[in-house]
């Protein structure tokens, strides 16, 4: 029960890593609102959590969108009364070298992965202040620090989430408020499974390939990027401030080959 008592918003949180971080945040006791633009699988992520007997709301809401942002936050203010905890982890990928990208998938990708989580943080931020509370964890990349082929794109969407969580934590400080932001490798998601289908004439080839780069020779799961949230969110990182953590199975620090 670390995170007993504490009211938990999770953006994408129907699927990959969001989905299992809202189980496990409320197995852990915290109230849980998942947050998604798919109303199918935020709904049923609550499910599981209720059927475990947790507890969970779905909110449907565009990260993208200030006034459904708005919404959501008045949904979970009227049902919870405060946010303790935001998990900023709704994201997409792009792949491709940046003369190959289209300049609607450049935006849309600045759109949800950067200004979603400028949005976001910019209107739950005034109710943790009102408080003198709060934990804020933003979802970066590995690729925020290292270069990788056709990745451009995305990696400069998540090296903006970095910087801006390193700031952010500057000014909040002061208030209690905590801003971490986590920095995964590969972890096996739709989200992953999608770019290796989507990427490579051979899935299977491709993955033993990113295996083969891993210090470990595994890709992470879901579950080992919620288990560092869980610590993030938690007051046992009440001395982490404007942190990248990584979980990355080693690619950040070393080289396999
Ligand atoms: P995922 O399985 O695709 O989950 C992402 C979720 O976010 C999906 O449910 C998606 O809904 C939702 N979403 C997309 N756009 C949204 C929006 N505008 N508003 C609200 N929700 C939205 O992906 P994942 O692998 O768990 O990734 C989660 C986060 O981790 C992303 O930020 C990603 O960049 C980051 N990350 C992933 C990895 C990895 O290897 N998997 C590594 C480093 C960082 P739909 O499915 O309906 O689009």
């Amino acid at each position: 029960m670390r995170l007993k008592g504490k009211v938990a918003l999770i953006t994408g949180s129907g699927s990959g890593i969001g989905k299992s971080t809202a189980i496990l945040f409320a197995k852990e006791g915290a109230k849980v609102v998942v947050n998604d633009i798919s109303q199918a699988n935020g709904i049923q992520t609550v499910n599981e959590i209720k059927s475990s007997g947790g507890e969970a709301i779905f909110c449907l809401a565009d990260v993208t969108s200030k006034p459904q942002i708005l919404k959501m936050i008045d949904d979970v203010l009227e049902t919870y009364g405060k946010i303790d905890i935001l998990f900023n982890n709704a994201g997409i990928s792009v792949v491709g070298a940046l003369h190959e990208t289209e300049d609607d998938v450049i935006e849309n990708a600045l759109k949800v992965n950067v200004q979603g989580v400028f949005l976001m943080s910019k209107y739950v931020v005034p109710h943790m202040l009102e408080r003198q509370e709060g934990s804020i964890i933003n979802m970066s990349s590995c690729l925020a620090e290292i270069g990788f082929l056709k990745r451009a794109v995305y990696a400069a969407t998540k090296g903006a989430v970095l910087a801006l969580t390193k700031s952010m934590q500057v000014d909040y400080a002061p208030y209690n408020i905590r801003v971490n932001a986590l920095l995964p490798g590969t972890i096996l998601t739709p989200f992953v499974e999608n770019y290796l289908k989507t990427s490579y004439e051979n899935p299977e080839e491709a993955i033993n390939t990113i295996k083969q780069r891993q210090l470990n020779g595994k890709l992470g799961t879901p579950e080992d990027v919620a288990f560092a949230a869980l610590f993030l969110a938690s007051d046992e990182s009440k001395f982490m401030l404007g942190s990248p953590l990584y979980i990355d199975g080693g690619v950040v620090s070393g080289k396999a080959l």
